[in-house]
């Protein structure tokens, strides 16, 4: 009797390896057909389905909760800034602004202008105060 690729202990937990494991007989075509056929059946069971289902949704929700996290960051930065929170004024399709909603656009909300806008102004403001001639450090930023 040749030797066997099957694995005694998977045949014991899984009844389709059983059933490859009836195959096996000293007629080589029909071994030969088991053992493409168990092998063809470890592949498939590498990964079972309910894994790469649950890999799946794991993914998914961590996809999810950045979308949600960034969503709502752009919203406000956006109601900081007086932008339209869809689109930035940047499609023309858009349902709340027809592509209008730039920066400005709108009337910003002062709570988060102060949180998110003033600190890059104030920051700004210091560096062209420092700079001799009230040039910034970097020429190109003007
Ligand atoms: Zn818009």
């Amino acid at each position: 009797m040749s030797e066997s690729v099957l694995d005694p202990q998977a045949a014991a937990i899984d009844p389709t390896a059983a059933m490859f494991d009836q195959l096996m007989t000293d007629d080589p075509r029909l071994r030969l057909f088991a053992e493409l056929m168990r092998a063809q059946h470890q592949a498939s069971a590498a990964e079972p389905a309910e894994e790469v289902l649950r890999r799946l949704r794991e993914q998914h929700e961590r996809l999810r909760t950045a979308y949600v996290s960034l969503k709502g960051r752009s919203e406000q930065l956006a109601a900081a800034a007086g932008a339209c929170p869809n689109c930035w004024g940047e499609k023309s399709a858009c349902r709340y602004c027809r592509g209008e909603g730039t920066p400005g656009a709108f009337m910003p909300d002062w709570e988060l202008f102060a949180q998110y806008i003033m600190p890059a102004v104030r920051r700004r403001a210091a560096l062209t105060r420092t700079t001799p001639g009230g040039h910034t450090a970097n020429p190109k930023e003007e």
